[in-house]
């Protein structure tokens, strides 16, 4: 054993061997020492030979220079926060890595001077959304409202009502992210009912503007009202609807779901929106409404300290103009094919020697889009055991845990992903004595 020990290459010698010299120029001498040191200390445990401790550190290497993983989402929940929300679609993807360069973000290459900056996004979100006449895009949803009530309401109030005082996520809550910008909050209503006359009873020359927003992420049942957008436009003073989710039209799918287009039409002067929530894009904040608001906004001093960078507007354009996203595209799947996929998937497993069942599940929209919503899906499901070495593996798959079981549900699972994830569950298996 000690001899053998002393076979082992040292850490010049792996490196300098060919496939592991090719990654180094690709991820740096730090990442690839890391896997090269973890390969040697293997072969010191014994775990491996000595003669496999350069294959060993090439497979040991990560992927990309960045700690970030591919993970399969297995979860049920169409956008997990958790999981970074909307996939990118290919068309995205290749945006964004073309734009990753020197880009004419800034510039008109036809006359070589400044140009407006991202205008083909802006562009392409006029053209999505015909009821708006400008369009402006910012960090993300919550970006967006703080621009809006910065430029409209410091010193002054937002009119919103006590059943739309929602809390985001991670303990932020709009209502705070308003005040935070200077403005007070004049609430109306109560937690499951406001009118018309409460908001028409606060309205003054203090009123910056009536703020209506989705409750994106929980429903109130029962004796409930609210005032649709359409009435509170008449109201006098400007109304922004915060839609959340960022569908640019009305969805077949998600007929409860407010869309930018709509929203508009019906009066609000500004609708904001994420674009990485069912638009199916990157984190973005899309702001869309009157020509002469979105041009304050855009010229407010604290638009710079928003600003996108390349990236995004060119993940964000391809979004708009592409081809259906994979956000999409989980929302249109047929539960008949899911159920078929699982069952495939299931018998494949069990042929294995793997306790896999198929099963009918529901999964949901999440990341604050259609709450209450169900999707008919299917699941594999394995013994719970399953759940941690999925999470661990690679590529990492994160399932849902239910009542003693591992649920690894298709419904975010575009049907390319079922041998990658039959791979998974056999790797999986080998971690379990
Ligand atoms: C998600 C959401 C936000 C916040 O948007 P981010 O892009 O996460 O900053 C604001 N309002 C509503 C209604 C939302 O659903």
């Amino acid at each position: 054993m000690a001899d053998e020990r002393q076979q082992i290459p040292g850490t010049d010698q792996v490196l300098n061997a060919p496939e592991i010299a090719l990654a180094t120029a690709r991820l740096g001498r730090q990442l690839v020492k890391q896997a090269v040191h973890a390969a040697q200390d293997k072969a010191r445990a014994g775990e491996i030979s000595p003669d496999e401790v350069i294959d060993e550190a090439a497979t040991m290497l990560p992927k990309t220079a960045s700690s970030l993983h591919r993970v399969l989402n297995a979860t049920g929940v169409l956008l997990h926060t958790n999981l970074g929300r909307a996939p990118l679609s290919d068309a995205a993807v290749q945006a964004l890595a073309e734009a990753a360069g020197t880009t004419d973000v800034e510039l008109d290459l036809q006359t070589g001077q400044r140009g407006p900056r991202g205008a083909a996004a802006v562009q392409a979100l006029l053209n999505a959304v015909p009821t708006a006449e400008a369009a402006h895009v910012v960090n993300n949803g919550a970006a967006a409202l703080a621009l809006v009530a910065t430029v409209f309401a410091r010193g002054k109030e937002i009119v919103l009502a006590r059943g739309e005082m929602v809390e985001i996520g991670d303990h932020f809550r709009i209502p705070e992210l308003l005040e935070a910008t200077g403005a007070r909050l004049r609430e109306v209503g109560t937690t499951n009912r406001v009118h018309r006359q409460d908001y028409e009873a606060v309205l003054g020359p203090d009123t910056g503007f009536i703020l209506k927003v989705h409750p994106s992420n929980f429903v109130v049942q029962g004796f409930t009202s609210s005032v649709p957008v359409v009435e509170l436009a008449h109201l006098g003073v400007p109304v922004v609807a915060d839609i959340g989710s960022g569908l640019l039209q009305p969805h077949p799918v998600l007929p409860d779901e407010p869309d930018a287009t709509t929203a508009l039409r019906q009066g609000a002067s500004l609708v904001t929106a994420s674009g990485d929530k069912l638009l199916g894009g990157p984190q973005a904040g899309l702001l869309l409404g009157k020509a002469d608001l979105v041009h304050q906004l855009r010229r407010h001093p604290l638009a710079r300290a928003l600003r996108v960078d390349k990236l995004t507007l060119a993940a964000l354009e391809a979004t708009i103009t592409g081809p259906p996203t994979p956000t999409e595209q989980a929302l249109r799947q047929d539960p008949k094919t899911l159920l078929a996929r699982a069952e495939r998937l299931a018998q494949e497993l069990s042929g294995a020697g793997i306790a896999a069942r198929a099963q009918r599940t529901e999964a949901t929209v999440g990341g604050g889009g259609a709450p209450g919503k169900v999707l008919p899906s299917a699941a594999v499901t394995l013994p719970e055991r399953y759940a941690r070495p999925l999470r661990t593996g690679r590529p990492p798959v994160l399932p849902r845990v239910e009542q003693g079981r591992c649920v690894l549900d298709l419904a975010a699972l575009p049907a390319d992903s079922d041998e990658v994830l039959r791979r998974a569950v056999l790797e999986a298996r080998k971690c379990m004595s």
